[in-house]
């Protein structure tokens, strides 16, 4: 061991998060603004400001909001000041109460491995009665994750309390130690110093990940390269299909990071609900060696309400299987994307705008790649709800996509391929079989570019500046109630 090595420093939640996930992910980013980070520091920059001033809250407030949110467009301010006017409401100062801002992190140590686990608190206070307490500022839905709650509690070397103060919703909650804490920190402690130099593990987690536009996996089509510096954006397949209905949606969701009130709060209806297992039993059933026996264990499994059901969605699986003459399966759920890079607008850390790549990285999740029997490679979708054609581009992107993959593994781009939607809740199931030859790939790749050309067009600093369109599906949309106070 080398004494005069660096000790490598590392948030505990994000070390378990890398391995459960991908862990080369954050080795080779793209530049990917972050607007959850840009507000927690504004927000917490504005408490810092408020607690110094002594002026009452109606002069300091607006104030402050202005000196320090003042350049943000009007709908992150109004967002700002909605995160503000959570904590004070919160912790409002009092006589003899002892604020400290940025009371310093909690760290552990492995001095043998050189590793540092290190939690932040964002601001310390002392009671009168001598009780202190350490708030963690959480701008989003979570709370403060396990294994840094370990650390915490492993590491500090005061009695305080510690909290976290959801502002968006208003609570405050204490910081609870979990079970085997010590243990926790020390397999975290291994997992921070374990090689990352493994194979990607591509899945629902890339959405969110900064390295999607650099990863091999979602490969640069056409010209161009992805640098650290250059600004990324990635678009899922819904929420690609979402642009042609409104902009705003999509740009609030990807580009400005507004938050809704229902962020990870999915409840699936039924349907849905049947349609996600019966993608998790074909996911596993297809590529193995005995489908039919992986059915019956799910089914056996599954509520008796819904085995019926989803063995009725199995059986027409298998027979359009058939019908399309029993193709060659080669992968399931397989993340698949490509990234375009095209001109716009990029602003610099002094604000000042000039036009440059973009790097938009659409990924799809493929149910299921393979062969037709003649070996046209194809992409299958699995319908199981209400049957309706492809979405906006959608058909276009598993097209690009698979070919995006193929040429990355063979350097070759295909000269044809087929893309199979099958319905399987109709009786009898049908599926609808669209071929592309070469030039409807480079038709479906100019298709996506430019909608990359309009993602990358919208100004990252204001969220005005994408058009919306109110309709029907604003029924369905989180960002109902602050779209309506901006129309
Ligand atoms: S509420 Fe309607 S107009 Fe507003 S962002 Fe949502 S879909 Fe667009």
């Amino acid at each position: 061991m080398n004494r005069s090595e660096p000790y490598l420093v590392e948030r505990p939640d994000e070390v378990r998060r890398r391995w459960d996930r991908c862990p080369p992910a954050g080795l080779s980013r793209a530049h990917t603004p972050d607007w959850h980070l840009e507000r927690w520091k504004l927000v917490r920059d504005l408490i810092d400001g408020w607690y110094a001033d002594d002026r009452p809250d109606a002069e300091a407030v607006p104030d402050l909001v202005e000196r320090l949110a003042g350049w943000l467009d009007p709908v992150q301010r109004l967002v700002t000041e909605r995160l503000f006017a959570g904590w004070r409401a919160m912790f409002p100062p009092e006589p003899r109460l002892v604020v400290e801002p940025d009371p310093g992190a909690v760290s552990v140590f492995d001095h043998d491995r050189r590793v540092e686990l290190r939690v932040g608190t964002t601001f310390g206070f002392i009671r009168p009665d001598g009780t202190q307490e350490r708030v963690r500022l959480r701008t989003g839905r979570g709370s403060t994750g396990p294994d840094d709650a370990a650390v915490l509690h492993q590491g500090a070397e005061d009695d305080a309390v510690y909290l976290d103060a959801m502002v968006a919703m208003g609570v405050a909650e204490e910081i609870v130690e979990p079970p085997a804490a010590a243990s926790r920190v020390g397999e975290v402690l291994k997992l921070a110093v374990r090689d990352r130099r493994v194979g990607v593990s591509p899945g629902l987690w890339c959405f969110g990940c900064d390295s999607a536009a650099r990863c091999a996996q979602y490969p640069v089509v056409g010209e161009g390269r992805v640098y650290v510096s250059t600004r990324s954006v990635t678009v899922s397949k819904t929420q690609l299909g979402m642009l042609a209905v409104c902009g705003r949606r999509v740009a609030w969701d990807r580009l400005h990071q507004i938050p809704t009130d229902t962020d990870g709060e999915t409840e699936l209806r039924d349907g849905l609900a049947t349609g996600l297992r019966f993608h998790e039993m074909a996911a596993a059933a297809i590529p193995g060696d005995d489908p039919s026996a992986v059915v019956a264990a799910a089914l056996s499994e599954a509520p008796p309400s819904e085995a019926a059901e989803l063995g009725r969605l199995w059986e027409n699986h298998l027979r359009v299987w058939r019908l399309d003459g029993d193709p060659q399966a080669r992968s399931v759920e397989y993340s698949a994307g490509l990234t375009l890079l095209v001109p716009g607008i990029h602003v610099d850390s002094r604000g000042r705008e000039s036009t440059q790549p973009v790097a938009v990285t659409f990924i799809g999740v493929l149910d299921v790649t393979g062969r037709e029997a003649d070996g046209t490679p194809m992409v299958v979708e699995h319908r199981t709800g209400a049957s309706g054609a492809h979405g906006h581009l959608e058909a276009d992107l598993y097209a690009a996509a698979a070919a995006a993959s193929i040429q990355a593994s063979t350097r070759s781009w295909p000269q044809r391929l087929a893309v199979h939607l099958h319905h399987l809740s109709p009786e009898p199931p049908t599926c609808v079989r669209r071929v592309f030859e070469r030039a409807d790939l480079d038709a479906a790749v100019e298709a996506l570019r430019e909608a990359a050309s309009t993602i990358a067009g919208w100004h990252p600093h204001d969220a005005l500046s994408p058009p919306w369109t109110a309709g029907p599906w604003c029924g369905a949309c989180h960002h109902r109630p602050l779209c309506e106070t901006f129309r």
